[in-house]
């Protein structure tokens, strides 16, 4: 819009010598003049009748501060005629105008931050409400628009704008978060007309205190913590540890306007709720007006306090806010006692991973946080693959779950479309799929359909594979039967070595993939009758993340089928790109399998599985029993599961793997060339084994590896252990993990290595 600035001032100002400022803003033009003795703002704003409607509440909002006679609020100076909005028309163009006294001062985003000023913020902002509570405007209580937290849902429409999906999947979260544990608090929570803007650049600094505030235009009936909310965020977003400033700010705060335990519940939602406001305005203005560097003034520091936010995780901030105003921390039992409770009806055959147990309450992405509000990098757990509460599987979830759950003896789409997906993975000779609840049920059907099309009993399987829980699961994992405890080996199953290139017997030969592979081809002609299956993992997990030696499956496979038998590749582990350089583990070995079970990752932990297999064994298969499965196949899961597979591809998550993969492998050998006590750095992606043994000798050093395990845990990170003698680190995290997650395990690696007394 083009303002005949010149004519009006000279109208207004005639006896004045002055000048005049166009200042920087978000949208509209607003000038500084300068006259002989004084300083006014102009404020110009493009005629609509809601701009007049809110102009002049925004007015009377000014007006009625200045009514405790105040210098801290902009004061409206009334035109020649006595109004204090003039609205101007001409045959182009209609906007409204108005001026405001100049309030003196530098801005809070100019100045130093100390806690005396933040603390004055905090002070100022609880005066500035306290006033505000004696005003009423029914004008502010019927706005809604999208930098009221309130109404953060409006923002939902920009989330797009937003051009890296890895970003975009935090505003999800944020979002879905707002809704989990906000909105059921919005009856309890206290409402008046607030600023609404208290960032950086509104807010006036004298002396290393705040003197005044400017900028009322987002001024509303809100939610009264979002005042806390919107400034804490500003004022903190480029802090290193702005949990602490945020403190600062809420203490002085609550002094003068009491906060209830109910707000500051909400707060830590509410400030990640405001950054996503600002990071999709941001992305939405630099679409439609690439050329306005005024608008992405904040976008990164939003985005750098959103990734900090997760990392902190909203109990502790809870608990620190509570500790700003002299509250204890949210009170939970302790360990002790959750671990008591969980005795009393759950076995000890379910163990629990650490030597100090973690209560788990939350979890995001690759974080998790216990009752505490300790937050723990997660780099074990594969099961939440594309992250733990993944908000686009969350969602996928919660929708379905409210719209349709039934079998597969009715039609719906879920099924087909998803089978549709699922398969396009594969290559064409596998294309028949069945679906199950765990990755123990998948091999057992796998078993069942591999007997039935072969007509033959025989399992080969391998050294230290694990495949299930369930009876015939558990027959074909020699990792639970070759247990102390275990059943022993079953006449009808035939185990072979492990072809492991770091130790075992060909390990130090040139070509172990072949001397394994003929050893076990040995075996398969000596067995009495035909074998109807071979199973392995193509990077065997249990025994500490062994890769299969190359060239093994592929001397294996042909064997197999030869004798009659089908050959099974498990990729619980290993499937869904986890291995980044593939999306199936048995694509690095140059073969495909007969039959595929999947499981863990597939729906991100909701319970499924599932087996792929070719046309003819599902064809044999049909002249078995019907095969049916309550759960298996639901429309809930395969929603989840489509899901999973849509963020796999947005967020680019086999490739991440496989950078973010090579680069942990290969920071991880650097730590092996300084550290005789690590054997072995193996692996593909983000499935990763680190062997640990006594001064290069290949012997375990079990002893170190739990040492490793439990005080990572006490550094929060979480990792675990596993192989016969449980000495090899095991880091498989979800496929987000990032590169400066990878410095953070193996800097704390090294650490402990390096005080590490045997
Ligand atoms: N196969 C492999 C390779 C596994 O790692 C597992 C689980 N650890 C299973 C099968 C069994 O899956 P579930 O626990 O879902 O039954």
């Amino acid at each position: 819009m083009s303002v005949d600035i010149n004519h009006i001032l000279q109208e207004e100002f005639i006896s004045e010598n002055l000048d005049y400022n166009r200042l920087d803003g978000y949208v509209n033009a607003n000038y500084l003049i300068t006259a002989e003795n004084s300083k006014y703002i102009f404020k110009t704003y493009p005629y609509s009748k809601s701009m007049a409607t809110i102009v002049s509440a925004e007015n009377n909002a000014l007006l009625h501060l200045q009514e405790t006679a105040s210098d801290n609020f902009p004061k409206p100076i009334s035109f020649k005629d006595a109004s204090y909005i003039k609205h101007l028309k001409s045959d182009e163009e209609e906007y409204l105008i108005r001026k405001l006294s100049y309030l003196e001062g530098e801005l809070l985003g100019g100045v130093q931050h100390d806690h005396k000023l933040l603390r004055s913020l905090g002070r100022f902002l609880a005066k500035m409400d306290l006033k505000l509570q004696g005003f009423n405007s029914y004008v502010y209580q019927a706005r809604q628009f999208e930098w009221d937290i309130q109404y953060v849902h409006l923002n939902q429409k920009y989330i797009n704008d937003i051009p890296l999906a890895k970003n975009r999947k935090l505003v999800q979260y944020f979002f879905q978060q707002y809704n989990e544990h906000v909105r059921p608090s919005l009856p309890l929570l206290r409402k008046q007309i607030i600023h609404n803007d208290a960032n950086e650049w509104n807010v006036l600094t004298q002396n290393g205190e705040v003197s005044g505030i400017i900028d009322f235009g987002d001024m509303t009936y809100s939610l009264l913590i979002n005042e806390l909310a919107v400034a804490i965020t500003y004022a903190c977003y480029d802090k290193e540890n702005p949990i602490e400033w945020a403190a600062v700010i809420i203490q002085a705060y609550h002094e003068l306007l009491p906060l209830t335990e109910t707000e500051l519940s909400v707060l830590y939602y509410l400030i990640a709720a405001r950054l996503c406001i600002s990071v999709c305005n941001s992305a939405h203005s630099s679409k439609v007006n690439p050329d306005n560097s005024y608008i992405s003034v904040s976008e990164k520091p939003a985005w750098s306090m959103l990734e900090y936010w997760l990392s902190i995780g909203p109990i502790k901030a809870e608990n620190a806010f509570r500790k700003a105003i002299g509250l204890e921390d949210i009170s939970t039992p302790s360990v002790d006692r959750v671990v008591n409770k969980r005795a009393k009806h759950i076995s000890s055959s379910y163990s629990l991973s650490y030597d100090e147990p973690i209560h788990m309450v939350k979890s995001a992405f690759q974080y998790m946080y216990d009752a505490k509000g300790n937050s723990f990098l997660d780099a074990y757990n594969n099961i939440p693959h594309v992250g733990h509460c993944h908000p686009k599987v969350v969602e996928a979830g919660q929708r379905q779950m409210a719209m349709l759950n039934t079998n597969t003896r009715y039609l719906y789409n879920q099924l087909a479309e998803y089978a549709e997906r699922l398969q396009s993975k594969y290559p064409s000779s596998l294309n028949k799929i069945y679906f199950v609840n765990s990755g123990s049920a998948a091999t057992d059907l796998a078993l069942r359909m591999a007997k039935f099309h072969t007509g033959y009993n025989n399992v080969m399987v391998m050294e230290l594979g694990y495949h299930g829980n369930t009876q015939s699961s558990m027959e074909v994992s020699d990792y639970k039967f070759d247990n102390p405890k275990g059943d022993g080996i079953k006449d009808h199953i035939i185990k072979t070595d492990i072809p492991d290139t770091y130790k075992g017997k060909y390990a130090e030969h040139n070509n172990p993939g072949q001397l394994y592979a003929s050893d076990a081809i040995a075996q398969i002609q000596n067995c009495h009758s035909p074998i109807a299956a071979f199973i392995a993992e193509p990077i065997v997990g249990c025994a500490g993340q062994v890769p299969l030696a190359p060239g093994y499956l592929k001397e294996i496979y042909p064997v197999i089928r030869k004798q009659g038998g089908v050959c099974i590749s498990d990729e619980v582990q290993t499937g869904f790109g986890r291995v980044g350089h593939h999306f199936w583990g048995y694509e690095a070995h140059d073969v495909v399998p007969d039959i595929v079970i999947m499981g863990k990752p597939i729906a991100n932990g909701h319970p499924m599985g599932a087996i792929i297999c070719t046309e003819e064994i599902a064809t044999s298969f049909e002249k078995s029993v019907e095969f049916f499965s309550s759960f298996g196949g639901n429309p809930i899961s395969c929603a989840i599961a489509s899901a999973v597979l849509d963020v796999i591809e947005e967020e680019q998550l086999q490739e991440n793997a496989k950078a973010v993969g090579d680069y942990y492998i290969s920071r991880l050998r650097g730590l092996a060339d300084k550290y005789n006590c690590i054997g072995d750095v193996r692996g593909m992606g983000l499935f990763i084994g680190v062997e640990l043994v006594i001064n290069n000798s290949k012997q375990p050093n079990t002893k170190l590896a739990k040492h490793i395990k439990n005080s990572l845990r006490n550094k929060n990170i979480l990792i675990s252990t596993d192989g016969r003698y449980d000495n090899i680190l095991k880091s498989k995290p979800a496929l987000c993990f990032n590169k400066s997650n990878v410095d953070k395990v193996v800097d704390s690696i090294e650490e402990l290595l390096s005080n590490y007394k045997q």
